[in-house]
């Protein structure tokens, strides 16, 4: 493409051989529409896209592997980071440098090979940096705290089109931080290793007739455990088709997710008023290596529709399972994935070196994902808000992360921050990038500024 010579990687128009499978990543449902994506192969592709994408007033996108797509670009710039993905791992140091489209995976086996871990999440496909910059709630997260909280240097491509590296001390590294793609286009990221070889973890699949039971129970379990027991609680409809296994098709499960950094014998004890509630369908509880923690969730890799919400929450409380199984539980009719995951622990504690990850205090996140037809507001948008409505009273706010499909919504950055770290995130934003050309994220409106989404090729 004429407007982008000089480029290490390529860029693509619309009809060009690449566009679509440039342009879809995980998320199927909503799709970038930008006029050029550009593949970049480093650094100098990222800062030519982003002057490029400045100079013509066009937005920019950032896909590296399109888990957390929530604002597609409509005519912007789609930088496609997903080459980008080299990792460095100093076992000395006990940190890992990783490049804007790297995925956990890549991560979690290089730092697996000098027996430490990152604080990856569910599932080793997710990228590095989208889920950093969300915050990042891992598997260790009870132990460690927020993969924001353990970041030590971020290169970043910035509106004015200069490539920069923030450490502590600048505004922007607190921004970054929590602050997701707001406020430029990372290109590498270094964070912390943690000296975990082995987990007790997997999980515990119970079969329709047992899930209220279960459900309710998890809810008081977690009151229970130590900081160093992470887990959540899936209810999933399985499908009734040949590709899911033949125990658990057609079923509606509740799926318990442990990873616990202890002895075996001390998670045995801890699962066991959760084994107690009756048999399971499959239970693949025991030791493993954390390069297994994938297996965990055992999260699916290929691309599909999905939309997902989610609601921060001071505590589970006792009527909150019941509430959400009215809505879409079995027998409701109604289709959704609810996802409960385990909060506290270290997590309420400030980061040694702060930064503007919100709801810290939340003792759950309530996640639930439905399966929206179209690009348009359908049933699954409904269903969310009915769910959503279902826990607002212990809702303290959103996890940014957790908000993925077509949810651009000017309210709703505001709700995953505290009210003064979000003032300071638009006055950041108002400095940093005054014209809003990241703006396909949850978008955090410059302060004083208005909010432009829909960038076009004049
Ligand atoms: C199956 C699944 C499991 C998940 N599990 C967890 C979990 O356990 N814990 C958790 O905290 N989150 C989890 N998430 C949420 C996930 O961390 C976010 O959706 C994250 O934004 C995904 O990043 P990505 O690069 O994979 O996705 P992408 O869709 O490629 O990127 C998402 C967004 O991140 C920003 N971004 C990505 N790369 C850059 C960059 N280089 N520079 C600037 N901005 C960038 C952009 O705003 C972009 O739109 C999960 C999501 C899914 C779908």
């Amino acid at each position: 493409m004429k407007l982008m010579n000089g480029l290490d990687g390529v860029a693509l128009g619309p009809g060009d051989t690449g566009y679509d499978e440039a342009r879809s990543g995980v998320q199927r449902t909503y799709l970038h529409r930008p006029s050029v994506i550009v593949r970049a192969e480093g650094v100098a592709d990222v800062v030519r896209a982003v002057r490029h994408a400045v100079e013509h007033g066009l937005a920019v996108a950032v896909q590296a592997t399109g888990h957390g797509l929530n604002v597609p670009t409509e005519g912007g710039v789609l930088i496609d980071t997903s080459r980008m993905s080299g990792v460095r791992v100093d076992p000395a140091a006990r940190t890992a440098w990783a490049g804007a489209g790297t995925r956990w995976e890549k991560v979690i086996d290089a730092a697996g090979e000098h027996g430490l871990a990152p604080l990856s999440g569910s599932s080793p496909d997710v990228g590095v940096v989208g889920y950093i910059l969300s915050g990042g709630l891992g598997l260790l997260s009870r132990t460690f705290g927020y993969a924001a909280d353990h970041v030590r240097r971020i290169e970043v491509v910035t509106a004015d089109g200069e490539c920069a590296t923030v450490a502590p001390g600048d505004d922007l590294f607190w921004a970054l931080r929590g602050g997701g793609g707001n406020f430029g286009v990372v290109t590498g990221i270094e964070f912390d290793l943690f000296p975990v070889d082995r987990l007790f973890g997997g999980g515990l699949y119970f079969d329709t007739d047992l899930l209220p039971a279960v459900f309710r129970t998890y809810r008081e379990w977690t009151a229970t455990v130590p900081d160093s027991m992470g887990s959540s609680i899936g209810l999933i409809p399985m499908p009734d088709v040949p590709a899911v296994p033949a125990p658990l098709r057609g079923r509606h499960l509740a799926h318990v997710r442990i990873a616990y950094v202890g002895t075996v014998q001390n998670g045995e004890r801890l699962v066991e008023p959760l084994r107690a509630l009756g048999p399971r369908i499959v239970d693949t509880l025991g030791e493993m290596p954390f390069t297994a923690s994938g297996t965990i969730h055992n999260e699916p890799k290929q691309p599909r529709n999905f939309l997902c919400t989610n609601a921060m929450l001071s505590e589970f409380d006792a009527a909150a399972p019941d509430a959400i199984l009215d809505l879409v539980g079995p027998g409701s009719g109604v289709f959704g994935v609810v996802q409960v995951n385990h909060l506290g622990g270290v997590l309420p504690r400030p980061p040694e070196v702060a930064n503007a990850v919100g709801h810290r205090d939340a003792s759950h996140v309530l996640r639930l994902v439905t399966l929206p037809q179209g690009p348009g507001r359908d049933a699954a948008h409904e269903t969310a808000d009915r769910v959503i409505g279902a826990v607002k009273p212990w809702t303290v706010g959103r996890a940014p992360g957790f908000v993925q499909g077509d949810q651009g919504a000017a309210e709703l950055a505001r709700e995953c921050y505290e009210p003064a770290a979000f003032e300071r995130l638009a006055a950041l934003k108002a400095v940093h990038d005054a014209g809003n050309t990241f703006s396909c994220n949850v978008n955090i409106p410059p302060s004083d500024t208005t909010v432009r989404r829909d960038a076009h090729v004049t």
